[in-house]
């Protein structure tokens, strides 16, 4: 008999990976953050003791979602203002708050925030373009939860640079200092073609390479964007991208909406991921990022949620409903981005964008333990004649029970393991008075 850590034996198990494979009454085997087997419960009994046996009698248990896109510590400017279009929304209201507020205490609370909000919700990873990244990373460390954080490239002055060298000066050397973190990825994000010059853009390719780094960048998010380039250098964004030589399996393009079949084509060419945020782009009324069209042609789309301040939440469940709804009323096609399609997006698609669907992103032998429960004995799920159906067009984040990253519980039952609410949201609370009285 193997010895484990812990077996999970939930009534289904999703493990994404095979494809449309829905397992029943199996269990799962963990040894030092790691899963070792997947096999029949029964089986797994005589197979294996564990130091501890759980078992989740109503519960799907599969991989944690994986945020594509957020900007975390934007959660601490959720709601300060809405239904306006992005444009004004930035130029108006969030770049002066971000003028006035940003500081390590700023980023260090409201990504603390978002980390509470997706780790109730079920998101094991997110993948995030801010600023102060050690601030970032200190949260996600005391958390415990995994994160990508890109190097935010700006040509304009922000409270963390003067320009694009600068940002870039401060920025590199954190690839040295987290180089072996075993949860922590660092990226390059320029944060948008209006936002960098071609030389800026040529800049980051350079230093992408050099530290062998994934690119994101927001690409084709509004009409607007694309009319700006095309005036000021006679191509659209993505074009223009391809031209700079930034375009490669190393390239997150976030929203890319208003997309033409050549450009769809490129997309495949070049083997790009594309990051769908659905609800930023209706709630902004950007466009709609044709994600099935993308699929089709054998490009990998993940999802992400986009800040809190322009969606206004981090919940995946809804983001995955919200994505297969869209595509069958856009495409006037209900079979598009069906309930698998969505579950996939969510979860392996955003590890395959960030290079690290060898470690994450479906329950499989050899993968770290980053898995979530969700109970579906509850009224809104039932009955469940599909787990894949009730996840995504029924279920809500709340139904999220139980979350390990790397064999950690990090919500227990749904209490949080690493973060204390109470004290979280007094703090919250503090910033709330602060920003509301000026
Ligand atoms: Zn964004």
């Amino acid at each position: 008999m193997q010895s484990v850590d812990l077996i999970i034996a939930p009534r289904w198990l999703l493990p994404i990976e095979p494809a449309n494979t829905v397992l029943e009454h199996h269990a799962i085997a963990i040894k030092n953050g790691k899963i070792v087997a997947i096999q029949p419960a029964e089986i797994m009994r005589v197979n294996y003791t564990t130091k501890e046996y759980i078992e989740l009698l109503n519960h799907v248990l599969m991989p944690g979602f994986v945020n594509t896109h957020t900007h975390a510590a934007m959660n601490l400017l959720r709601g300060l203002c809405d239904d306006i279009p992005l444009m004004d929304w930035l130029n108006n209201y969030i770049w002066p708050a971000e003028k006035k507020w940003l500081s390590e205490a700023f980023i260090h609370d409201g990504t603390q925030l978002a980390i509470a909000e997706m780790i109730k919700s079920g998101t094991t990873c997110f993948n995030d373009m801010y600023f102060f990244v050690p601030a970032a990373v200190k949260a996600a460390e005391e958390a415990g939860i995994r994160a990508a954080l890109g190097i935010t490239v700006f040509d304009v002055p922000t409270p963390c640079g003067d320009n694009a060298q600068d940002y870039l000066n401060r920025g590199l050397p954190l690839f040295e200092q987290y180089k072996n973190h075993p949860l922590i990825q660092l990226t390059m994000a320029p944060h948008a073609i209006y936002t960098s010059s071609d030389a800026t853009l040529v800049e980051v390719r350079k230093a992408a390479e050099r530290y062998n780094a994934y690119i994101n960048m927001h690409v084709q998010e509004t009409h607007d964007e694309i009319e700006q380039s095309i005036a000021k250098t006679g191509k659209r964004p993505l074009e223009r991208l391809h031209a700079l030589g930034l375009l490669s399996d190393k390239f997150i393009a976030i929203h890319m909406t208003q997309i033409t079949p050549e450009e769809i084509e490129l997309s495949a060419k070049t083997k790009i991921s594309v990051v769908h945020c659905p609800e930023s782009n209706m709630k902004l009324a950007s466009g709609i990022c044709p994600a099935q069209q993308f699929l089709n042609a054998g490009v990998n789309v993940a999802l992400g949620t986009d800040g809190a301040a322009s969606n206004n939440d981090l919940d995946m469940i809804s983001e995955m409903r919200s994505a297969a709804f869209l595509s069958k009323l856009s495409e006037k096609n209900p079979t598009t981005v069906s309930a698998i399609t969505a579950l996939t997006m969510a979860t392996l698609n955003g590890a395959k964008a960030l290079g690290k669907d060898k470690i994450f992103g479906s329950l499989i032998e050899g993968k770290a333990a980053d898995m979530i429960a969700i109970d579906l004995h509850h009224v809104n799920t039932a009955p469940a004649y599909h787990p894949t159906s009730a996840l995504v067009y029924a279920a809500n984040r709340h139904q999220v029970s139980d979350v390990w990253v790397a064999g950690k519980r990090l919500l227990d039952n749904h209490r949080l393991t690493t973060i204390d609410e109470i004290a979280l949201l007094d703090n919250i609370e503090r910033w709330e008075r602060r920003i509301s009285s000026n």
